[in-house]
């Protein structure tokens, strides 16, 4: 099986187009991002794949010569668990889609939201999510798609996707890695100090090797511990992030750190600097 290539450090970017390319196209995006120093972008195809297939190969010649890494973040709609069948498929299509459109353009990764568990028990929907997202890789092997498909650690108890169910899936199908939300383990698990950043990291390290924490694709915002986890910019939330950092830095993590904090490109260049700063790297 051929895998996505190797992470060469720990890259920085926003979650979408920065609010300062609002309104423009995504070659002027990118190149905004490139003026602002960071490296990584995400594709937000949330409310939809956007990007069509003729445009995609554009993006990924610029992205190439920018040396900026494309991830992708799959519609907000799929659940892989769902009770009827036609939304089961719909959600293997919707990864699917933008898998393929990623991998035109170039890009590594493709972040989802897995499920809900609706009450039902969590090995049930486990063995829902496996057997549909199973599907899913079947498709790209067959197609020769190589990115990671990544199911993301959420917020929501009643959501499918702690810790443990996404490094499970990642044992158990080829080509699927965990998205680590840091603001979602915050959350949902009311992890906020080194000794929890270094427990995700030496489970990730033990249950899928090295391999797992030399390409992570990682999500970082200051969360609200309200009733539906809204997002907060870091200065404004309590999450630890600068020893989130640090710990990154003891494992010596490579892959792609996307800020989906509300002012996007702020964060990411805020992590970026204090990235570059605790590993003595002068711009
Ligand atoms: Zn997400």
């Amino acid at each position: 099986m051929q895998v996505p290539k190797p992470a060469d450090r720990l890259r920085f970017g926003p979650a979408g187009v920065p609010h300062r390319a609002k309104g423009k196209d995504i070659i002027q995006a990118l190149k905004i991002v490139k003026e602002l120093g960071l490296d990584a972008m995400e594709l937000e195809f949330v409310r939809g794949i956007w990007l069509k297939p003729e445009k995609a190969q554009i993006v990924r010649r610029v992205a190439e010569e920018l040396d900026i890494w494309l991830t992708a973040h799959a519609p907000y709609y799929i659940n892989l668990a769902a009770k009827e069948e036609a939304k089961i498929e719909k959600s293997i299509r919707y990864i699917v889609e933008s898998a393929r459109v990623l991998h035109l353009a170039g890009g590594w990764s493709v972040v989802f939201h897995p499920g809900w568990y609706m009450k039902r028990s969590p090995s049930l929907v486990y063995e829902k999510v496996k057997q549909a997202l199973s599907r899913v890789i079947e498709i790209l092997k067959q197609e020769g798609i190589d990115v990671w498909i990544r199911p993301e650690t959420m917020e929501l108890k009643s959501r499918f996707g702690n810790l443990d169910e996404v490094i499970r899936l990642s044992q158990e199908l080829d080509m699927v890695l965990p998205c680590i939300d840091f603001a979602h383990l915050r959350y949902r698990e009311g992890w906020n100090s080194k000794e929890h950043f270094r427990y995700i990291l030496e489970k990730i390290e033990n249950e899928l090797g090295r391999f797992a924490l030399d390409n992570m694709h990682i999500h970082i915002s200051g969360i609200k511990l309200d009733k539906r986890g809204t997002h907060l910019n870091l200065n404004e939330s309590d999450l630890r992030w600068r020893e989130i950092l640090e710990v990154l830095k003891e494992f010596n993590v490579k892959g792609v750190v996307i800020s989906e904090s509300p002012n996007l490109e702020e964060d990411g260049m805020m992590m970026r600097d204090y990235w570059l700063k605790i590993n003595k790297i002068t711009a």
